[in-house]
Order: structure tokens, then C-alpha cells, then sequence
């Protein structure tokens, strides 16, 4: 059954170039070909994208767009790279629970990663590392994680060992289950190879006294047990994320289709759901106003983009509190007037799913809405309440 505790709302940040849209692009591949074909398919390199799978691109440019993964329900929000949309930005860096940045394997954190860090900093938001092109010349995980450490001020605790270097980098070692993860013709998991134990139980160990350094819990254990048993271990990197002492880091070639089911497995694992989060604040009438992620409280959401393509006129909205059902009133305390939801859709990879109703925690495209602008709270009519101050509301922004 679908909750909110199986939601995850999250961006990818990156520098430009460093690999977003193909992260992006892999991530709805695989959890495409997962839940479509109804069978565990974890899809093949690049050359192997038949053209139907290239047109799943066009949805990356959409404010949102959704994936299932093993029973999560995973919104992707777009944040836009380019420094010209600091805006917009600042407002999917609101509505997002969660995120992951991608660093290039050769280059490391590069400037305009280091702005998108902060301001994910100055919203709070838990964050996962994806060091991406690790089949590049000169790629190298230990240096990439050290510049996370060194520019970015955050403990990096790689969780992964990579298995091959450059043009062979073929997998990975997963040092959290002490599993190999190998992607040839599809994903396989098998033992840790010979030749890499003694490494991959060095690094786990590294891996748990750091972790110790740094979670009570964790302590308490590693004075019996200094490889910290896999509970504790994910318990405390969980912790560790929501907290943001520590950033996990992950890694991968997202052009090569190799690194990206881990990457969603710790996306589900170490990432809050929005049932994970404090109340949102707003206020009415100079009063302050809560509302906690809970289905049955009363309806409230931030509209965050407004899009009118060849489509319509659609927006989307973080649903915050309460329910929304299609062909609902709704009311804008801003401008002091109601408005009618038409329908309310998820956007998929390469389609829409249209949707009774949207509850707490999810982020939908909702169609009909004649008013609302990004910065819009729309809310129960007899429940008013303001999320952000009128003055942040944005005009429609038009997408062909
Ligand atoms: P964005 O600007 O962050 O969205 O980056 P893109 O996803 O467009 O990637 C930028 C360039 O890097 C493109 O030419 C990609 O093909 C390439 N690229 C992305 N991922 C990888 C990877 O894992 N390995 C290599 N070698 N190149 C990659």
C-alpha cells in the first residue's frame, strides 16, 4: 500500500555537465523497465535505449516526474541547474524532502556544486553524494570524496568500493551488506571477489569507525564489535543523512547504466519521507498556522510551477497536509478567492497517471487551476492558512 512513509521527494543537484540528466534519464529507465514489464529488468547500457526510451527525455523538462521503486514512490524535482533560475531553485529546494548531488569522478566538487550545496544547507535538506563517470580516465573515488570533505565541510562515508578502475570499472562493492554488485548484460549480485576482500574489510571497517566517531548508538556497539552489524550500520547512516553531519556517498557511471538500482536502494533507505519531517509553518492573519504530513488533516499545498504547454495549463503542487480529490474547491487565502482542481496527474517517464486524489507528502500536476502562481498556497476553504509570504508568488512561467 502506498503511504506517505513510502514517499521520497527529491532533487538532483549538480554542476552543469557533472551528469544530471543522465542520472536522471537512468533512474527512470530502470524504475521504468522495473514496474512496466512487471519483472526485476535493470535495463543495459546506453546503445541498448530503443527510441521509445529516448522520448522518456522529453519528461525530464516537466516541474516533476514520477517512479516507483520496490514499493517507493519516488517524485523527482527538477532543479534547475543555470545560476538564471535561482528562483526557481530556491522553491523546488522547498518542496523537496530530500537530494542527491552529483559530483564528477575526475573533477570532484567544482564551484557551482558548492552553491547548490549551501543552499540545500540553508533549507535543510538531507542529501546523498553520487560520484558519477567513474568509467572516465583519471576518475577517482577517494579523491572526489576527499574534495567533499575538504570544500564542502561534511564527512563523506563512501559506502561503496568501486571493482575495476577507469574504461574496466565494472561494479561495485556494496561495504554496508558485503555484497558485489556487477553490471554486464543487467545487474548481478554474488560474493566480494577474491582479490578485493581484504580491501573491502579494511574500508567497512574504516567505514563503522567513523560511523562510531560520530552516532552514540553506533559507538555503543563497535566497542564489541568494531565492524558494526548491517542494522546498526544502516540505522546510523540514516540517522547521520536526516542530521547532515555526514554525507553517504555512492558511485557510479550513469552513461554506462552502472551504480544507479544502489542509488535508488539508499535514496528509499537513507532519505526521509515527508512523515519523516517537522510540521510546515504558515501563518493566517499574523497568526502562526502548522500542519503535520497527515492525510486527514486539513488540505494544504504550495503551488511551485505553473506550466502552460501543449497540454494546458498545468500546476504542481506540493501537497502538504490533508487531501485533495479531482474536482475540488480549493482556496488561494492570498488572493482571497476559490478555484476549481480539474484533474490531478502524476507525470510518469512517458505518460500521465491520473489520479482520484493526492494526499500529504505528494507532488502532482493538477490541471484546471485558472490563478495560481508559483508561491501559491491553495488550502481547505474553511482552513486558510498561508505558506509563503504573497510577495514570493512568481507570474506564470510558459513552457513550449
Ligand atoms: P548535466 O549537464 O549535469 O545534465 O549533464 P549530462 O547528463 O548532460 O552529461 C554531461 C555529459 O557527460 C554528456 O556528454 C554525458 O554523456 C556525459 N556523461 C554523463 N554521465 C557519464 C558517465 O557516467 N561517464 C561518462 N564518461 N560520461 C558521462
Amino acid at each position: 500500500m502506498r503511504t506517505t512513509r513510502n514517499l521520497r521527494n527529491i532533487g538532483i543537484l549538480a554542476h552543469v555537465d557533472a551528469g544530471k540528466t543522465t542520472v536522471t534519464e537512468r533512474i527512470l529507465y530502470v524504475t521504468g523497465a522495473t514496474c512496466k514489464r512487471g519483472e526485476v529488468h535493470h535495463g543495459t547500457t546506453v546503445t541498448d535505449f530503443d527510441p521509445q526510451e529516448r522520448e522518456r527525455g522529453i519528461t525530464i523538462s516537466a516541474a516533476a516526474v514520477s517512479c516507483d521503486w520496490h514499493g517507493c514512490r519516488v517524485n523527482l524535482i527538477d532543479t534547475p541547474g543555470h545560476v538564471d533560475f535561482a528562483g526557481e531553485v530556491e522553491r523546488a529546494l522547498r518542496v523537496l524532502d530530500g537530494a542527491v548531488a552529483v559530483f564528477d569522478a575526475v573533477a570532484g566538487v567544482e564551484p557551482q556544486s558548492e552553491s547548490v550545496w549551501r543552499r540545500a544547507d540553508r533549507h535543510g535538506v538531507p542529501r546523498l553524494a553520487f560520484v558519477n563517470k567513474l568509467d572516465r580516465a583519471g576518475a577517482d573515488l577517494d579523491r572526489a570524496a576527499e574534495s567533499i570533505r575538504t570544500r564542502l565541510g561534511v564527512v563523506p562515508l563512501a559506502v561503496q568500493l568501486p571493482i575495476g578502475r577507469e574504461d574496466g570499472f565494472t561494479g561495485v562493492v556494496d561495504l554496508v551488506r558485503m555484497r558485489a554488485l556487477t553490471w554486464d548484460d543487467g545487474l548481478r549480485e554474488g560474493p566480494v571477489p577474491a582479490g578485493l576482500t581484504a580491501e573491502a574489510v579494511r574500508r567497512r571497517r574504516l567505514l563503522a569507525e567513523t560511523v562510531a566517531s560520530l552516532h552514540p548508538l553506533a559507538l555503543e556497539e563497535y566497542a564489541d564489535r568494531p565492524e558494526l552489524s548491517e542494522r546498526t550500520l544502516v540505522t546510523a547512516l540514516r540517522e547521520l543523512t536526516l542530521s547532515r553531519e555526514a554525507v553517504v556517498v555512492l558511485c557510479g557511471s550513469a552513461y554506462r547504466n552502472r551504480g544507479i538500482e544502489p542509488l535508488l536502494d539508499a535514496v528509499a533507505a537513507y532519505l526521509p519521507s515527508p512523515a519523516d519531517l517537522p510540521a510546515v509553518r504558515g501563518e493566517w492573519q499574523g497568526e502562526p498556522r502548522e500542519r503535520q504530513a497527515d492525510p486527514a488533516a486539513p488540505f494544504a499545498a504550495l503551488a511551485f510551477k505553473v506550466s502552460t504547454g501543449t497540454g494546458g495549463r498545468l500546476t504542481f503542487l506540493r501537497v502538504y497536509s490533508g487531501t485533495i480529490e479531482k474536482g475540488a474547491t480549493v482556496y488561494d487565502a492570498v488572493a482571497g478567492r476559490t478555484e476549481r482542481a480539474g484533474r490531478i496527474l502524476h507525470v510518469q517517464a512517458d505518460r500521465y497517471d491520473e489520479l482520484d486524489r493526492a494526499a500529504a507528502g505528494d507532488i502532482v500536476a493538477v490541471s484546471g487551476l485558472r490563478a495560481a502562481r508559483a508561491g501559491t498556497t491553495l488550502c481547505a476553504p474553511a482552513e486558510p492558512l498561508v505558506l509563503e509570504p504573497p510577495d514570493a508568488a512568481e507570474p506564470v512561467v510558459s513552457v513550449a
